[in-house]
């Protein structure tokens, strides 16, 4: 069975029953579970990121919301700060 609609290309949001493409990319840590360096990647749709956002944020692992177009354009780096 093939899956038309998406190609391996297209990243989908990681929220539970969403089949939307995800435009960002939610980079988090588990304290309890990953050295500090670690960066584990779910990704939102628009609807979606809010939500998933807070739920990783009330628990403390939230470090960066990063629009995809961003995080593939520079993998490992944060966004520069203007001066
Ligand atoms: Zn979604």
């Amino acid at each position: 069975m093939r899956d038309e609609a998406v190609s391996d290309e297209t990243p989908i949001c990681s929220a539970k029953a969403c089949r939307v493409a995800a435009v960002w990319v939610l980079a988090w840590n588990n304290p309890k579970i990953h050295t500090p360096e670690r960066r584990k990647t779910w990704l939102a749709c628009e609807e979606h990121r809010e939500h998933l956002s807070q739920f990783l944020g009330v628990r403390g692992f939230l470090k960066d919301v990063v629009p995809l177009t961003e995080w593939e354009a520079g993998p490992g780096s944060s966004a520069p700060e203007r001066s």
